[in-house]
């Protein structure tokens, strides 16, 4: 429960006299009964709320009345219980009794902000006349309709990141390769791009773009749920909203775009071509226009792209390479965006920085020249750090002015922010001429193209510098907003109203000397204005003009015409000022919003700038190396390390490690004992790779690496206990759509698959993967293959691309210690009663895993994988007395569900194993 403001009469958010019988006080005096055909009479409030209601039925109506914003009916129900706030309900005649909820006007942001981020759909109706002044109803209707992918508060966004809405169009769900429009807007940058592309790889892109709310037609929001079976709980979770057909529409999506962007052809676009491409962008503006009404928004280009340039990512990979949050398996207090990669390598110092360098990061490049034309600018940062320095100390005081142009446009900045966007656009000089003197290597392509897209806008800045106070007063109409010398009407009636006011200053003097009243004084109140006060017993000899107004026990007050009149001119110098700095104000930012397109081009060199810089500075700091990147098949790392491991170890303690891919040597499968760093290792491949295609320098000493198109990672078992799928059904299918999707330029990374089945099954499961993944012509992908299985790495005898490793370990009697060093060859043993002790098992329970171990050692001989099932089932028989037919332990082995057991009820059952060998003979 919140706790309620107080609130006259103590009810808590409740309205309902108001609504049942209207006063002045919420909506003016009205008048008069109707009859509502179901529920009967009616009171007009009531009927002006159905109208508005009616019109808006898919979203919640909060309705302004006074202080609060009301909801009434279902909605109430459902605000209510959404906000956990109370629901009340009023009598408004016989058989009417409706339920009603509300939330304080000022507080309303963040009641706002929880709807929408539980998928409401929100309309704000406000009050559009001034209820002390209306006669009869206030005139109310909605002015935005607030979802989740058009909010523009501060309050519910996320600085760091991008909120997209999105527009799926696709033409014909059931034809055999049916083709997706996608179209995105961010509204609160101006972000905007297209494209089309087969459906199949909708659900990969839509990922990728991790829109807040997606639309589409009825049928398709339907289908697209059925199609991308509805985000799992631990995607990043969208709404599908369904909008009418005809949003869709070619005709008309055309037609929305041309008058949006104010053109007569969309052919600058390059979307000629694209009909889906359009009908998708067409349907977002018809969609902006509707809900955010009269206000308008920023959207500066349609970028149309394909998605063909860009480095395929799914969900499930971005998670597992911790793209963006990390931390799994690690616990402590420390936030899981911190040990994410892009908090590794982030060291932007603006937000449109940091929103771009994470974009990048989600979007690696697959074209080599603009790779190349990234990874010179990062150099050229990276050798000269004076220019570094002086860049990062420009940029550091940079306000977020993708976001602040956004409301330049939507026409709700402050005073402040324009002047926030002066101070960032000043900084473009400056920034040009240090892009101008960085050193740029022999071969680089140079960097003209930052220069000259780091374009100044002096005359935005002169705007704002001549049009606004540097110490502007908070609020538009106090006079402290529009500078002195800008509009010479507001410097008049400035200077009628300190005249005036000098004026009055002066009469008091003035008036006792004309009157001889030495005790005469001017005074002000608010129910007179101002005043001459004059004490009783000296009014005998007043001149003829002064008017008697008030009279108090020993005083009388007066006034005299020319007091009334510089007091007129004070009280309408000061209205008319409010009236005229309004009207100055909104004409200055309408012509600041007329230069949002080289605003914004700026702004996103800037952007630039800083994500080019922080690289720079990362690789300085965290000593990363410019990769050679090429088109070939090979990767090859020397020393390379996991970019967020080696920052969450003390300094040093990283041990670094080689790898070499080839179309030879193509698989390699790493085996070692848990806990020995091989999922770190694998990680670490495929995170050096995606930095490197995004145009980053890379935690080795030396790279060169192959342009890959795609990045796939899968870990067995994992804890998908939320998507209520068993988590071996999950690994297979996952491991199935590797197998279909991937080319022989994608790189696969595989961590334990196969183990969440019995030991033969994953045996069994695994092998023939990396058989497939081998021997397919389709595929010969890069694969690295991290298993506990050591049987696998028999598999290089008969596969020419495969190569076995180890991560080494060395062994002190009972003890072992993980070196993290990957050494060429398999490993011979598992290690697990090692790791089983590190872990922390009693003593007694490690003594007899000993024992047993010695027992079984010595009843099969050859020790090569001691502690786990050999390939070869006949050889296992032989080796395992213990499993022998009709055995009791075999057939209590084989009752038990492994794959679905807790790793309690497994030492559980282990332990009442042993108790019972304990008490054989
Ligand atoms: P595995 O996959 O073999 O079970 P992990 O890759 O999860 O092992 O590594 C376990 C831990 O070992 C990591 O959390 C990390 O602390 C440490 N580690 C891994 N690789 C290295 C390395 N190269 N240098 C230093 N420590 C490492």
């Amino acid at each position: 429960m919140i706790s309620a403001p107080s609130r006259k009469g103590g009810g808590i958010f409740v309205n309902a006299a108001t609504f049942a019988y209207p006063s002045g006080a919420h909506g003016g005096i009205e008048l008069g009964h109707s009859i509502d055909p179901e529920r009967g009479p009616v009171t007009p409030i009531r009927r002006q709320y159905l109208k508005i209601k009616e019109a808006y039925r898919d979203s919640i109506v909060l309705f302004r009345m006074g202080d609060f914003y009301e909801t009434f009916d279902d909605d109430a129900k459902l605000v209510a219980s959404e906000l956990d706030i109370t629901l009340t309900g009023r009598s408004l005649g016989k058989n009417l009794r409706v339920p009603m909820a509300g939330v304080p006007a000022h507080s309303v942001d963040s009641y706002l902000a929880r709807l929408v981020k539980k998928g409401h759909q929100v309309a704000i109706c406000e009050q559009l006349s001034d209820p002390a002044t209306s006669k009869g109803l206030v005139d109310r209707d909605v002015v935005r309709v607030v979802t989740p992918g058009t909010v523009f508060e501060d309050s519910l966004l996320d600085q760091k990141a991008n909120n997209y809405l999105a527009a799926v169009s696709v033409r014909d769900y059931s034809s055999p390769n049916p083709v997706a429009g996608l179209a995105y807007a961010d509204i609160t940058t101006g972000e905007f791009a297209a494209t089309e592309l087969p459906l199949s790889q909708l659900s990969l892109e839509l990922g990728r773009v991790a829109p807040a709310e997606v639309l589409a037609t009825e049928a398709g929001a339907s289908a697209l749920r059925q199609a991308l079976g509805g985000p799992a709980p631990t995607d990043p979770q969208w709404s599908a909203t369904a909008i009418d057909d005809s949003d869709f529409e070619h005709g008309q999506a055309e037609a929305a775009l041309l008058s949006h962007f104010r053109i007569h052809t969309l052919e600058s676009f390059g979307c000629e071509g694209l009909p889906l491409a359009v009908s998708a962008a067409g349907a977002i503006v018809g969609y902006l226009d509707r809900t955010r009404k009269s206000t308008k928004v920023q959207l500066n280009n349609l970028a149309v792209y394909s998605a063909q340039q860009y480095m395929a990512l799914d969900a499930r990979t971005r998670r597992n390479l911790e793209l963006f949050e990390g931390g799994r398996g690690l616990t402590g207090s420390r936030d899981a965006r911190e040990l994410s990669l892009l908090a590794a390598i982030d060291r932007t110092r603006t937000a449109m920085g940091s929103r771009l360098l994470r974009r990048w990061l989600g979007q690696p490049l697959l074209d080599l020249y603009a790779l190349e034309r990234r990874l010179d600018a990062v150099d050229s940062f990276y050798r000269d750090g004076l220019a570094r320095g002086a860049v990062a100390s420009a940029l550091a005081g940079i306000a977020d002015l993708e976001r602040i142009m956004g409301r330049v446009v939507a026409g709700s900045v402050a005073p402040r922010e324009l002047l926030a966007l002066k101070s960032g656009l000043e900084a473009l000089p400056e920034l040009r001429e240090r892009v101008a003197g960085l050193a740029v290597s022999d071969d680089a392509q140079g960097l003209q193209w930052l220069y000259s897209e780091l374009l100044p806008v002096p005359e935005v800045i002169a705007l704002i510098e001549a049009a606004i106070e540097p110490e502007p007063s908070g609020s538009v109409g106090e006079g402290g907003v529009i500078r002195r010398g800008f509009s010479d009407r507001i410097s008049e009636l400035r200077d009628a109203s300190v005249n005036a006011r000098q004026y009055i200053a002066g009469l008091e003097q003035k008036e006792r000397d004309r009157t001889g009243v030495r005790s005469l004084r001017v005074g002000y109140n608010q129910v007179f204005g101002y005043y001459i006060e004059v004490p009783k017993s000296q009014t005998g000899n007043l001149p003829g003009d002064y008017i008697r107004r008030q009279t108090l026990t020993n005083a009388e007050r007066y006034i005299v015409p020319e007091l009334k009149e510089y007091e007129s001119l004070v009280l309408n110098a000061r209205e008319q000022l409010a009236g005229e700095e309004e009207e100055a104000y909104r004409r200055v930012c309408a012509q600041v919003a007329e230069s949002a397109s080289p605003v914004a081009r700026a702004v996103a060199a800037i952007a630039q700038v800083d994500v080019f810089s922080g690289l720079a500075q990362t690789a300085v700091d965290n000593g990363y190396v410019r990769p050679a990147v090429d088109e070939g098949p090979v990767i090859r790392i020397r020393d390379g390390r996991h970019p967020v491991v080696e920052r969450v170890l003390a300094s040093g303690d990283y041990v670094p490690n080689d790898v070499e891919l080839s179309g030879d040597a193509r698989v390699l499968v790493l085996t070692g004992p848990n806990m020995a760093g091989k999922s770190t290792y694998i990680r670490q491949v495929a995170l050096i790779t995606l930095l490197a295609q995004t145009g980053s320098f890379v935690p080795a000493a030396e790279a060169r690496i192959g342009i890959v198109d795609r990045i796939f990672t899968r870990v067995g078992l994992q804890d998908d206990l939320a998507t209520g799928q068993s988590t071996f059904m999950v690994e297979m299918v996952e491991t199935a759509a590797i197998l279909n999707q991937a080319t022989p330029r994608s790189l696969v990374i595989l961590d334990e698959i196969g183990r969440g089945t019995s030991t033969y099954d994953g045996l069994s499961i695994a092998r023939a993967v990396i058989e497939h993944l081998h021997n397919d012509p389709r595929l010969g992908c890069k694969t690295l293959f991290a298993t506990h299985y050591h049987e696998l790495t028999q598999l290089a005898s008969s596969l020419p691309g495969l190569r076995n490793f180890s991560v080494a370990v060395a062994e002190d009697g009972n003890d072992v210690v993980f070196l993290h060093r990957i050494v060429p060859g398999g490993a011979d043993k598992s290690y697990g009663v090692h790791v089983a002790r590190l872990a922390g098992l009693p003593q007694g329970v490690i003594n007899r895993a000993w024992e047993v171990l010695g027992d079984l050692e010595s009843q099969g001989g050859n020790g090569r994988g001691r502690t786990s099932r050999p390939a070869n089932p006949a050889q296992a028989s032989q080796q395992l007395a213990l499993f022998a037919p009709g055995s009791e332990l075999a057939d209590v082995l084989r009752a038990l569900d492994v794959p679905n057991m807790t790793p309690l009820e497994a030492l559980n059952k282990l332990y009442e194993l042993q108790e019972q060998a304990n008490s054989l003979p």
